[in-house]
């Protein structure tokens, strides 16, 4: 593995440490890009790594990801990540977890795990039994944060949605509003429904065409194919699948005059947000946007080490300050020339005192 200081995406993280545990074949890289704001605070990710560099740039560009999405959503966080490195078979045992969890124990605090992609909120029970410093566990009853973070990203989506067609279009409303949807899972799903309940009108695509498809029909939209979906003539295009969508092909194809949806990374690299800028098109910065998993993670977690029960009206108010967030960053566009996607970066890094 090369020396994580001559990586590309060494951006002066404060920690990156190689966890290994023989015992259990536990091998992980847990990074923290900035405490400034606090904990640095980002889920583990588990996942085979066919080269392990990789490994070790998704732990220092996700974690630094993660303070600028923390630091945007107004808390009181910093940037950190995990990375398990699985086997070709992705063996996960539960010897494993527990060493994974002593290993965050021994940070003491200065890295709070959670959920990402191939960790579930079971894995985080299981870390949970070694360690109090995780987020991302269910919620404790009725009426609590916590739990599956999906649902509040797309209320978080769905309100970004509506700031971005106020901001280009003028309108206080998205009643009739055409709005392309790629990705109808989790997140995706939960702003469709959101939508429709408001009279959007909708296309929807999944590459489980069959997804799409019910939930055309159950909300009264259309379903296309997947590899249709970026050339649909819309008022809004909601990326809610994969990242690095948004490339010199994908940008060319665009019909809509907004970008606005929940999936991570869309920009596949640094200038494609001035290329979307440069055709008009409204980009609503995706770590901004989706922010609403994390803010009830977070909330969740520092709820459980005061002790307090957390109500879900709080992250709901949390969460009603993305569009206005939003709209600071478009107007900051507008006045600067700078696009969005670089405003926001400039904020963030403002924020974790790296201006
Ligand atoms: P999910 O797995 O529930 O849903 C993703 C959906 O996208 C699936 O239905 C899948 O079939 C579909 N899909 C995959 N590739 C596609 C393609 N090329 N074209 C069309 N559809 C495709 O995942 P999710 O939790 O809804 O997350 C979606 C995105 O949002 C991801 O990028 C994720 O990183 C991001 N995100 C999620 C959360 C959260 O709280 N779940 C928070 C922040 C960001």
């Amino acid at each position: 593995m090369p020396a994580f200081w001559t990586e590309a995406d060494y951006d002066d993280h404060e920690l990156v440490q190689f966890v290994r545990d023989p015992k259990s074949g536990l091998t992980a890289i847990i990074a923290i890009h900035s405490s400034h704001l606090g904990p640095g605070a980002g889920g583990t990710r588990f996942w085979h790594y066919a080269d392990p560099a990789g490994a070790m740039r998704d732990a220092l560009r996700l974690s630094r990801g993660m303070s600028y999405k923390n630091a945007m959503a107004g808390l009181p966080m910093g940037g950190g990540k995990a990375v398990i490195l699985a086997d070709e078979n992705r063996t996960k045992t539960p010897e494993m977890l527990a060493a994974f969890g002593d290993a965050v124990e021994a940070l003491g605090g200065r890295y709070v795990t959670a959920e990402d992609v191939g960790i579930s909120e079971a894995d985080m029970v299981a870390v949970a039994e070694r360690t109090a410093h995780v987020s991302g566990l269910p919620a404790e009853g009725e009426g609590a944060a916590g739990g599956d973070p999906g649902p509040f990203t797309s209320m978080g989506i769905f309100l970004g949605i509506k700031a971005a067609v106020k901001h280009k279009l003028g309108k206080d409303s998205v009643d009739g509003v055409h709005v392309a949807l790629q990705g109808v899972g989790s997140v995706g799903g939960g702003v469709a429904r959101l939508l429709a309940k408001d009279g959007a009108k909708l296309t929807l695509a999944d590459i489980h065409h069959d997804r799409a498809e019910a939930l055309a029909a159950e909300l009264g939209g259309e379903a296309v194919p997947a590899d249709v979906i970026m050339s649909v003539s819309c008022d809004v295009f909601s990326p809610n699948a994969l990242g690095a969508i948004l490339d010199d092909e994908g940008i060319a194809r665009l019909e809509t005059p907004i970008v606005a949806g929940g999936a991570n990374n869309q920009l596949a690299r640094a200038h494609h947000g001035e290329m979307l800028a440069e055709r008009g098109i409204l980009y609503a910065p995706d770590y901004v946007i989706n922010a609403g998993g994390i803010i009830s993670v977070t909330m969740e977690y520092l709820c459980r080490q005061h002790g307090e029960p957390c109500d879900i009206n709080e992250v709901r108010k949390r969460i009603a300050q993305i569009p206005g967030r939003l709209e600071q960053i478009w107007q900051e566009s507008d006045t600067s020339g700078l696009s969005p996607d670089v405003v926001a970066d400039r904020m963030a890094q403002e924020l974790i005192g790296r201006g």
